[in-house]
């Protein structure tokens, strides 16, 4: 690689690291709390045992492993580039909410109807189409 384009490399990823700040520094500190560790294989992801996938800034932090959710927090990875510091409000707030919602009100649901309600919300289904992922196809 030339060293200028690894110095253009460098700055860019400097930029959308500054660009994605507050879901950035929101990533460490859910990576603190819950003593996530660096994941093997995709990166950036890292592993934990809560109960929980959420993608911040360049952090993906996740129990799972499963190839649907990744692809699903590479699509909010998306949003939070594109976004940058509009993404808390825009994706971060409204999925967390929806998120509370299911778990509070949908609790007599079945687990297919409760996946079909949360994963139909906007900024979900946004997420989705970004990732390639391919949900309720049958
Ligand atoms: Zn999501």
């Amino acid at each position: 690689m030339q060293p200028e384009t690894k110095l253009n490399n460098r700055l860019l990823k400097g930029i959308s690291y500054l660009w994605q700040i507050p879901q950035n520094l929101l990533g460490l500190g859910v990576i603190f709390f819950s003593r996530a560790k660096p994941g093997e294989g995709i990166k950036p992801y890292w592993a934990t045992k809560a109960n929980f996938g959420v993608s911040l800034g360049k952090y993906i932090i996740s129990n799972s492993g499963d190839k649907t959710t990744l692809l699903h927090e590479a699509g909010h990875q998306k949003q939070s580039l594109m976004l940058g510091p509009l993404y808390l409000m825009i994706v971060g707030l409204p999925s967390i909410s929806g998120n509370i919602w299911d778990r509070l009100f949908h609790k007599s649901w079945s687990w297919k109807k409760r996946e079909i309600w949360y994963y139909s919300l906007p900024w979900e289904k946004w997420a989705d189409k970004l990732g390639g992922v391919e949900r309720f196809t049958k």
